[in-house]
Order: C-alpha cells, then structure tokens, then sequence
C-alpha cells in the first residue's frame, strides 16, 4: 500500500511556545487514522499543520501520489460543527457544490459533471429530499451530513474529520459510521477525537498525540499502553455490537 502523508521529525510551535516535539507519522492510501490524546495535546495543531495552516519549525512533511512525490494532495475536511453559521443564507445542494469552488473559474457555473457529482453526493448522504432547504432550517445530524458532502465532493485523497462525534444528532451516529466505512474505501480517513471508544472501534491505525507521538499499526491497542500515552488513567468502553470494555493484553 502507498504512503499519501509523511511527516519526518516534526516540531511545531506558537511562537516560542513549543506544542508538537519530533513527530513522524505516515497516513497510508486506504488508511483510517485515529488520533487521541489529552485535551491540549496537540491533536489540533497537527491537521493544522498536515492541513498546511501552520508551518513546521523543524522537520518536513511530504505528499505522494501513486509512487511519486508531489507538492500536495486534495484533502477533505470536516470541521467541528460549531464553527459554522447556520444563519448563511444557503442551501443544501449549494453546501455541497461549495466543496468544487476550487475546481470552477470565478463566475461560472457548475459544469453537467459537477451538477452529477453533487446529485450523487447528495444521494451518498442522504440528503436528496432537503437540497434546496436553507441549511437554517436542518437539524444538527442533517446539517452533518451536508458538511460530510462538501468535504468528500472533489474527491479528495484524505477526509479529516475533527471531533465527528461533537455533533448533536445521535440518530445519525449509527448511520454515519457505515457511511465513513463506504467513503474509506476510496478515501484515506483521519478521525480525531477524544471518544476513544468510538475511535478504537473504527480505526485501522491509532497516534496518540501528547506533545509527542506515539503510533500504534492496528486498532487492537491495550489499555495500559492508552493509560501510558495519556499519561493518566483512562476508562474505556466499546459500543460495538456488544458493549465491552478494552482490556491491558494478557496471555489468554
Ligand atoms: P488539542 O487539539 O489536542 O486539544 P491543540 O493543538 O489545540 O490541542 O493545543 C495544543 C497546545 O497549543 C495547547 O496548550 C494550546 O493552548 C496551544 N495553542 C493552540 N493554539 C494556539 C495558538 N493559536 N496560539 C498559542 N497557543 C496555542
């Protein structure tokens, strides 16, 4: 499997302040990434540097496509639902065609293909009966799934997703892990969240970011090595098909 992201021995900072410490991590093609760690640990300030927002004070980050290095890829990114005004006069279906601005010349329309695009997006999410509903008048899920759409519209190589499971809508949980698992099978995903529970029974991979990185390849992580990179004791619970609790390894 190709690598998409690397990131070599990264150090990132806010000024003199330093938040990230020799970080490397590679998102694969296919990936699904958790990332956990303590509030403050600097989840955030690497999507921001992945993101390409923040430089890296020391370190690099590079990007492939195929076998091939390249400036950079198309990244998909699902902000926290509180960040967006729901009072902007906008519809559904323009939400969704909002994610192809960057493929559209100033002051032209959507081309047939990108009309399609959007119709299949919308149709993916389920949303095809609310397209020309003002996004003020969707509930939280609804409004969810409409950002979802924008996100993986241009076809990105990787969606992130930061804090999905912030968003109100519990309905719409159970209907949103089934649709990551379709769009992970084209897509790499990065899931950032402090929902461990929900995390450890998606992912492919887990980092534990706490100023530093720790990687773990599988999602099968023990509880003493969470308690260890969290620095502090942790309680876990599944919500799997049975209820379960993530126990330390032991021989049988
Ligand atoms: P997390 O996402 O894991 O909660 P963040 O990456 O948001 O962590 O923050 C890591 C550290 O960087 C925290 O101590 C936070 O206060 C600090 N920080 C985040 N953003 C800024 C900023 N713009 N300026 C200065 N410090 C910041």
């Amino acid at each position: 499997m190709g690598k998409l992201i690397e990131i070599k021995n990264m150090t990132a900072a806010y000024g003199k302040k330093q938040v990230l410490r020799d970080v490397s991590l590679t998102v694969w093609e296919n990936d699904f990434l958790g990332i956990i760690g303590p509030n403050g640990g600097g989840k955030t300030t690497l999507l921001k540097v992945i993101l390409g927002l923040l430089p890296p004070k020391e370190g690099n980050i590079h990007f492939f496509d195929g076998d091939h290095e390249v400036p950079s890829i198309k990244i998909g990114y699902l902000p926290q639902i509180s960040r967006i005004d729901k009072s902007f006069p906008i519809s559904v279906w323009e939400v969704i065609a909002s994610g192809l601005v960057g493929e559209k010349p100033m002051f032209r329309s959507y081309t047939s293909s990108q009309h399609r695009r959007v119709d299949e997006i919308l149709e993916l999410v389920g949303l095809v009966e609310l397209a020309h509903s003002p996004i003020g008048e969707l509930s939280g899920g609804q409004l969810q799934r409409a950002l979802l759409g924008r996100s993986i519209v241009s076809q990105p190589k990787v969606l992130i997703l930061d804090e999905p499971n912030t968003y109100v809508d519990k309905g719409f949980e159970s209907r949103l892990y089934p649709l990551l698992k379709e769009i992970n099978s084209e897509t790499a995903i990065i899931l950032v969240s402090h929902d461990i529970g929900t995390v450890l029974n998606m992912v492919k991979n887990i980092a534990c970011v706490n100023e530093t990185l720790h990687y773990h390849s599988g999602g099968d992580v023990s509880k003493s090595w969470l308690d260890e990179k969290f620095a502090c004791p942790i309680e876990i619970l599944g919500h799997g098909k049975f209820p379960h609790r993530v126990v330390e390894n032991h021989e049988c």
